[in-house]
């Protein structure tokens, strides 16, 4: 099956997203092709989705896997909300990814800080906002990329030991327009309860999902590695951290990565 069916697209329960649907079979990055789109006014809510990335991107200029049947796609944005808040559409999106699976499946999707999703504590997605601005206004680039129908052998060598897929945990495909058309309906009641009452249901929901807080974690900026127990995280999304002297740190999520601790 593929993603190429707009009639069903056209069909979608949203108010805006997905309407504008663009279909490639085959792309460097979604999120590339998106910000130009956003740049030509392209509305909000506009879907730009591919078979497969040549160039799928992940954050800090890592690279993300986009072969076999997954979900390589993204959405233009366009917050009504000072663009100071805009990274916590980051953590906002972790948790319609996370419903839209729980709905479609019987998986337990958990939420790693601050947007990966794991089932039996391996990635089955990822996601990558990026922020587009202009002289006096500003959209985001939500990315989302979610191994749906990957094998064993799309994942490869690389990949097989930290990720997995839907199909590989459910033991059968799944149909990836169905899971897609979810995402969208979970993203635009998230994203409508953001612009409305900022972040405090969507940190809520987010801690409800979350496999992070009471772990014992490694952040790791370019520079520096930090070791303690993630405690919480604040009214901006950032992570409050203890570290191993008993100090407590915030960490914002742009640059840095975090890891369990064996
Ligand atoms: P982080 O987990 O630090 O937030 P990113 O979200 O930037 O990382 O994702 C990039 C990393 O995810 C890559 O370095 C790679 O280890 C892993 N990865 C790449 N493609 C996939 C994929 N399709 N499924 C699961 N993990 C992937």
């Amino acid at each position: 099956m593929k993603l190429d069916d707009y009639n069903q697209m056209s069909n979608i329960p949203t108010k805006w997203f997905g309407h504008n649907y663009y279909y490639y079979r085959e792309i460097g990055s979604t999120n590339h092709v998106a910000k130009e789109l956003d740049e030509m006014y392209e509305p909000e809510g506009t879907v730009i989705i591919a078979e497969q990335q040549t160039e799928g991107e992940g954050r800090l200029g890592r690279k993300w896997l986009s072969q076999g049947e997954g979900l390589w796609f993204s959405v233009i944005l366009r917050p009504k909300r000072d663009s100071a808040d805009a990274p916590q559409i980051t953590l906002l999106a972790a948790v319609a990814v996370a419903e839209a699976i729980k709905n479609k499946t019987n998986l337990t999707p958990g939420i790693k800080w601050p947007n990966d999703i794991l089932i039996n504590g391996r990635k089955v997605c990822g996601i990558l906002t990026e922020l587009n601005a202009n002289e006096d206004d500003y959209s985001i680039i939500l990315g989302i990329g979610i191994n749906v129908n990957l094998s064993l052998e799309d994942l490869g060598d690389q990949l097989q030991d930290t990720a997995t897929s839907l199909s590989l945990e459910l033991g059968s495909n799944m149909n990836r327009m169905e899971l897609l058309k979810e995402v969208l309906i979970q993203l635009e009641e998230w994203y409508l309860k953001w612009q409305k009452s900022g972040f405090k249901p969507i940190r809520q929901a987010w801690k409800n999902h979350n496999i992070t807080i009471g772990e014992k974690v490694m952040i790791s900026s370019l520079q520096e590695k930090f070791h303690g127990e993630a405690l919480d995280i604040d009214d901006t999304g950032a992570l409050i951290l203890r570290d191993d002297e008993g100090e407590m740190k915030n960490f914002n999520f742009g640059e840095v990565s975090l890891r369990n601790k064996e």
